[in-house]
């Protein structure tokens, strides 16, 4: 059962996985990632966030499920447009970045290092944080 789709999934989560090795080993990874800022544009009613899914692939999260957060956290719909995400209404970019901020905080950086290396895990209703760097799993907040 190890086609060549699982192969390649399997060397792309690899390739992923040392992408975000820092070059020297540090006690402290977490102060040496800069968060990136949402770049956001309001425009007829809908808030685009132009650099979302480029946000998303710096964190190492799937572009829907990040999405997902700031839908529940602000509570209007809002889709994927390529490489933009499209909200209903009008939201602040400040709002935008002060959840990137908490997302970043409680479902990025792992609880036991501060490693940002980390994969967020969702099995039906419970998600995880499964850090690269130490191998601790710790049980976040699920939404
Ligand atoms: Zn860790």
């Amino acid at each position: 059962m190890w086609g060549e789709k699982s192969y390649l999934d399997y060397s792309w989560l690899l390739e992923r996985a040392y992408k975000y090795l820092p070059e020297k080993p540090q006690r402290n990874k977490g102060e040496r990632f800069i968060l990136p800022q949402f770049e956001v544009i309001i425009s007829g009613k809908k808030t685009f966030i132009v650099n979302f899914k480029q946000v998303a692939d710096k964190l190492n999260r799937e572009p829907r499920l990040f999405l997902r957060y700031f839908l529940k956290e602000i509570g209007v719909p809002g889709v994927i447009e390529e490489q933009a995400a499209a909200l209903q209404g009008e939201v602040s970019p400040r709002t935008l970045n002060r959840l990137l901020e908490r997302f970043f905080k409680e479902y990025v950086i792992c609880p036991v290092c501060n490693s940002p290396d980390t994969i967020l895990m969702k099995e039906k209703k419970i998600m995880y944080l499964k850090c690269m760097a130490c191998g601790a799993t710790s049980p976040v907040r699920y939404f």
